[in-house]
């Protein structure tokens, strides 16, 4: 007999987890099911490794800047090893949290890789399991590219398993997770090369945003070479070093680590998602309406598998509201997906939400007005490697209501958050300026831009 639950999800990450903690919370019997750690790519190979780096890279940068503000040290060196060590131990810690999470909360926790049999039914690890409801939270894997020699390289995955510093290190790709490992092992001490195959870095976001962080990537010695395709990696057997071959010709070589960061594909194609006749789009992507509900009744997705604002809170607010409205009558709860605040780890960091210019001008045209402002935040008046701020409020109509900002610079990561909630409320530029500003701050030029 196969055990039978209310709700059985597919993947113990951010949408998985998320799903069956707030199911059992209105009494739902609940199992997840995880071929892999708990806590998925977020608490594994994601956001909490990476920030982990993020701020040892800031800490490389403050310690430069130390001697400018009259401190007299004397840099002796930087243990990765010893970093890696505390991180994972970290993230193992979070990953037994989880384990006793899941056995306090009387929810069942499946190991292995799940594979539909029909609509109510899974087999994972030779046993059957069924479900009134199924929600597909899988998520997504890094891309590597087609090419000989591809294997070579490694993915961010690969990234958070290095042992050392490696001392030469290309990048391929143009998107968050590029410019981030950039940025950490650039700052870590690494001779850094990032490789796009356009011209610009960060292309869905506002294009202030891509030249700012274009010109602070460079100033901090990364060497960035645009249109640039790689077509062959070759690995000399001796020295072990790489060699990138381009299609224009060009060869780059004396790598010791090569990074693929081109794109995420949804982990859908292993789950035999045909044998429950659940469609997918052209990319594999499953399709959801707004509810989350695929085009079969009583299964869902969330997450990265759906291919919509691939982060963490995303796949945690969509989980949540479905857990509502399947167990707690709320049937008009669903997840908004527009005005969604992100944060790129860059350095110095990036923070954007709403429309950028151009898509604002493509909607609104001659309604959209912009107030923008650079500066040298006081942190860097005599430090010398100073980076600026740069930030952009993009206003619409004669109330001028705020559909878009965007700030690059120091701080920028913790100043989004609350003006997140302000243009969720529908702020207008007076509501801005009529707020008192908090000075010295860099966030005050937001209230006061003319
Ligand atoms: C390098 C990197 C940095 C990132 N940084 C950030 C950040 O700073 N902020 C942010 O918000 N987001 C960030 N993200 C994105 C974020 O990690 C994802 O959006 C989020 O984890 C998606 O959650 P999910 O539940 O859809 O999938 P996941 O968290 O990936 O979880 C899916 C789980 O399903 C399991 N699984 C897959 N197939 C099966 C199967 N058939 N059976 C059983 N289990 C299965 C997998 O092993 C995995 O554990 C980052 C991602 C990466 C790669």
């Amino acid at each position: 007999m196969p055990k039978h639950y209310d709700l059985i999800a597919i993947g113990a990450g951010s949408g998985g987890l998320s799903i069956v903690e707030r199911a059992a919370q209105y009494g739902a019997r609940c199992a997840v099911v995880e071929t892999g750690k708990l806590g998925g790519t977020c608490v594994n190979v994601g956001c909490v490794p990476k920030k982990v780096m993020w701020y040892g890279a800031s800490l490389a940068h403050a310690l430069h800047d130390a001697t400018d503000y009259g401190f007299n040290i004397d840099i002796k060196g930087f243990d990765w090893a010893e970093l890696k060590a505390k991180r994972d131990r970290y993230v193992g810690n979070i990953n037994t949290w989880y384990h006793s999470f899941l056995a306090d909360s009387d929810i069942d926790e499946i190991h292995g890789y799940a594979q539909f049999l029909d609509a109510h039914t899974l087999a994972v690890a030779g046993q059957t399991y069924t479900a009134e409801h199924i929600v597909i939270a899988p998520g997504s894997r890094p891309i590597v590219p087609d090419i000989p020699g591809a294997e070579f390289g490694i993915t961010s995955d690969g990234f958070f398993e290095l042992q050392a510093l490696p001392e030469r290190v290309a990048i391929v790709g143009s998107g968050y997770i590029a410019v981030e490992i950039a940025g950490v092992l650039n700052a870590l001490g690494s001779e850094v090369t990032l490789f796009l195959r356009k011209q610009h870095l960060l292309r869905e976001f506002d294009a202030m945003l891509r030249e700012g962080l274009m010109e602070e990537m460079l100033n901090a010695g990364i060497n960035i070479m645009p249109m640039t395709q790689i077509a062959r990696v070759d690995k000399d057997a001796e020295s072990e070093k790489l060699m990138l071959h381009c299609d224009s010709g060009q060869t780059f070589e004396h790598f010791d680590a090569l990074v693929w960061a081109i794109g995420r594909a949804p982990n859908s194609d292993g789950l035999a998602l045909e044998k429950a006749s659940i469609e997918v789009d052209n990319k594999g992507y499953v399709v959801v309406d707004d509810f989350q509900n695929t085009n079969v009744p009583g299964v869902y997705a969330v997450g990265d598998v759906i291919g919509k604002a691939q982060l963490t809170p995303v796949a945690i607010a969509a989980a949540r509201r479905l857990g509502d409205r399947l167990f707690n009558h709320q049937q008009d709860r669903k997840l908004a997906y527009d005005l969604i605040p992100s944060v790129v780890f860059s350095h110095p960091p990036i923070a954007s939400v709403g429309l950028t210019e151009s898509q604002a001008r493509e909607q609104h045209g001659a309604a959209v007005k912009i107030y923008q402002s650079r500066f040298t935040p006081m942190y860097h008046a005599f430090t010398s490697h100073p980076q600026k701020v740069s930030m952009k409020l993009v206003t619409v109509g004669a109330k001028e209501k705020v559909v878009g900002c965007h700030i690059i610079g120091l701080g920028a990561d913790e100043m989004l958050q609350g003006f997140a909630v302000a243009i969720r409320m529908g702020a207008t530029k007076k509501d801005l300026d009529d707020t008192i500003a908090i000075h010295p701050t860099g966030s005050e030029e937001l209230v006061t831009m003319r």
